[in-house]
């Protein structure tokens, strides 16, 4: 604390990311994709290094919100880009949710809303997950303040079916029902075909996962034109330029390289349905996996013990150390070859 810090400066509590470590580690626990970015978004980007960066990138985006709503047959004005989705998810909160009334999320999930909400001073109700870790579909009904949830939800990797999705958002009429879909490409079905027929859901998704450009920062929002000009309005009085010239070249890029996207998505996906059954077969028990990564816990051996072992041995992979999910680990999907290496050290950490 300091004392000319402001008092909504000294409330924070920010959000701790997974750590970025320098050394020639296997990196399993951001969720970033394992392969490069398509090589048509290096030349995109190599296009746009040119006299031009003197100048403003556009404010409105029109060329890259057309091609996004060309993908999921909406048009431009139902696209809202900013940079990264976590800043959408906070013009997000700031546009939609208000001080006052209560919004309710998972218990556990993306624990990047508890910070928001204590940012824009937006009360919660922290829904319990089944056993199973399945959502509880009807304690979202009916919410005060709105509700947000990641489909597939994270750290859990689990799905919720495009059907119970919708009954959340048919219940909701009177306020705003965000899916947070980051990883809904390694997954059945997008919210995104709702959008014509519900004027209260918002969907938003991420280039840094399915797209392989985390380290470019861009993602979006799909929705009503009412909700993406409300979503306007905040990033208007924030930043006018979030998304820089770079940016949006390497983003449009990626989009158009569907080839490329579907390979390597489908790499992932196949990727991880051996993991998921040899750690089956090391003991684990993984829950069913939507996303590019996996979520365990091991029947003898505790999740601490295994995650300090393998950082020991320069593999990383994330734990949370949070009641019920503090025997669990969380795994990004990696190339064969670095799942290859996570297995031959987790083999001596198993049994010893
Ligand atoms: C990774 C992730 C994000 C953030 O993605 P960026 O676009 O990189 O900011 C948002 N929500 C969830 C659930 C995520 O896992």
């Amino acid at each position: 604390m300091n004392k000319y810090w402001s008092t909504i400066a000294k409330r924070a509590e920010p959000y701790v990311p997974g750590e970025q470590l320098n050394k020639n580690i296997v990196k399993l626990n951001t969720n970033e994709n394992p392969y490069p970015p398509s090589p048509a978004v290096l030349n995109a980007i190599k296009n746009e290094i040119n006299q031009d960066l003197r100048l403003y990138p556009t404010p409105t985006m029109d060329d890259l919100r057309q091609t996004i709503a060309d993908e999921h047959r909406l048009q431009k004005q139902n696209v809202f880009i900013g940079n990264g989705s976590d800043e959408v998810l906070a013009f997000s909160f700031m546009a939609f949710f208000e001080p006052g009334k209560a919004i309710r999320f998972p218990a556990i999930t993306y624990s990047f809303y508890p910070v928001y909400a204590q940012l824009f001073n937006i009360s919660t109700e922290q829904i319990p997950l089944n056993e199973d870790f399945t959502l509880k579909t009807e304690a979202f009904f009916n919410s005060e303040g709105g509700v947000i949830f990641p489909n597939p939800n994270a750290p859990t990797s689990m799905y919720l079916p495009l059907d119970q999705v919708e009954r959340i958002v048919q219940k909701n009429p009177n306020t705003v029902v965000i899916v947070d879909e980051a990883y809904v490409d390694f997954a059945d079905q997008s919210a995104a075909s709702l959008i014509q027929t519900y004027d209260n859901l918002l969907v938003i998704q991420t280039m840094s996962k399915s797209r392989s450009l985390a380290g470019l920062r861009v993602g979006f929002a799909l929705g009503n034109e009412q909700l993406i000009q409300g979503l306007t309005r905040m990033k208007d009085s924030f930043n006018s330029y979030p998304v820089d010239r770079l940016a949006l070249a390497g983003a449009q890029a990626a989009m158009k390289d569907t080839a490329y996207f579907q390979e390597t998505t489908r790499k992932i996906i196949t990727t991880r349905s051996w993991v998921s059954k040899k750690m089956g077969q090391y003991g684990f028990d993984v829950l069913p996996s939507q996303t590019n990564f996996i979520f365990a816990s091991h029947s003898n051996v505790a999740a601490e013990t295994i995650y300090n072992q393998l950082k020991e041995n320069d593999v990383l992979i994330r734990y949370f150390n949070k009641k019920p999910i503090d025997n669990y680990l969380r795994i990004t999907i990696g190339t064969d070859e670095e799942m290859n290496m996570f297995f031959e050290k987790l083999y001596p950490i198993l049994y010893p």
